[in-house]
């Protein structure tokens, strides 16, 4: 299992922001994550379980928690196929982006939505990541999952909870870690599933500073309210900007760091923003990133 001590939290998220953890444990095989199970008391009680950092806000200095990186990435392997499905086992270590690839390589629809959502599959999964009316749960049959107690256990569609922006097992505590998960994918063919890719990505592009180094939407969206950006925007924060980090001026939910952007002023901007928009429009809004 490779260890990495003092790990740079800028390197491990999107936002390039955030001080260093104690240690990054990445176990590499099941062998690992037996090593890992071992050594699990020594980490104490703050571990975060990390994918690719792209729905985080790291904060400056020293953390006191631990963090655990599942990179496996197999290519996918179709287990099965009926009346015009197709079941697929998936790396929870591969990124969205590559599984959205392989879903088009393969003409297999249900994922087109999500393209330019960065983030590995776990992540997505965790979050329950979604886009454009399609979500990382809908087309999810199974998880295999990790935990230090009971070891490694697949978990079925009953076994689940997942919706806007979270993902809950019924039976299990956090922290676990998702290790793989089984899809069941609809047939088409590559062209058109290539063609609806290209033009959520398109669209997404046109809306939100993808490109940018970003954390991507700060606030989820309220019931039965506006969307969190159009509340933003009333309050004024669209690209509004303290020292190194700004609301873009794209998209009023996107959180950007503009070059050397700390966690402090990010955190004030944010408390800030939150504050004008219960003032403005009475709306609380709740964080969707992960502030650790
Ligand atoms: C430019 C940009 C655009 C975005 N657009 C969207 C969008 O349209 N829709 C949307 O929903 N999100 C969007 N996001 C947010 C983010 O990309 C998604 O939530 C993504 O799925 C998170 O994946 P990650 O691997 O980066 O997870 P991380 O940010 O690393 O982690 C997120 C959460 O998942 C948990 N987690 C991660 N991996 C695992 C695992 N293997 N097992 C258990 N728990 C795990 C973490 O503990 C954490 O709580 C966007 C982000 C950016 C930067």
């Amino acid at each position: 299992m490779k260890i990495v001590q003092r790990p740079d939290l800028k390197q491990m998220s999107t936002l390039k922001m955030g001080g260093q953890a104690l240690a990054a444990y990445f176990p590499q095989d099941y062998l690992g994550l037996e090593a890992l199970g071992k050594i699990w008391p020594e980490l104490g009680p703050d571990v975060l379980i990390l994918g690719r950092g792209s729905n985080i806000l790291f904060q400056d200095g020293i953390r006191g928690f631990s963090i655990i990186v599942w990179e496996k990435r197999d290519d996918p392997v179709v287990t099965d196929g009926i009346e015009g499905k197709v079941m697929v086992q998936v790396d929870s270590g591969m990124s969205l982006p590559g599984l959205l690839g392989w879903c088009a390589k393969h003409g297999l629809t249900g994922l087109e939505g999500l393209a330019g959502i960065p983030g590995r599959l776990g992540g997505a999964i965790a979050m329950n990541a979604g886009s454009y009316g399609a979500e990382t749960g809908d087309a999810l049959k199974s998880v295999t999952v990790w935990t230090p107690d009971s070891g490694i256990v697949e978990i079925s569609r009953d076994g689940f909870e997942a919706g806007y922006r979270k993902f809950r097992l019924k039976y299990m505590p956090e922290p676990f870690l998702i290790l793989k998960a089984c899809f069941c994918f609809e047939k088409s063919d590559s062209v058109t599933v290539r063609s609806k890719m290209n033009k959520y990505y398109s669209l997404k592009k046109k809306s939100q500073p993808i490109l940018k180094n970003t954390c991507g939407c700060v606030f989820k969206n309220p019931d039965k309210l506006e969307p969190a950006g159009l509340l933003l925007e009333k309050a004024g924060f669209r690209g509004k900007t303290r020292g190194g980090v700004c609301f873009s001026a794209q998209h009023s939910n996107f959180l950007v760091n503009l070059g050397r952007g700390g966690s402090r002023e990010a955190l004030e901007l944010i408390s800030e923003a939150r504050d004008a928009v219960l003032r403005i429009s009475g709306a609380r809004l709740e964080l969707e990133i992960k502030v650790v």
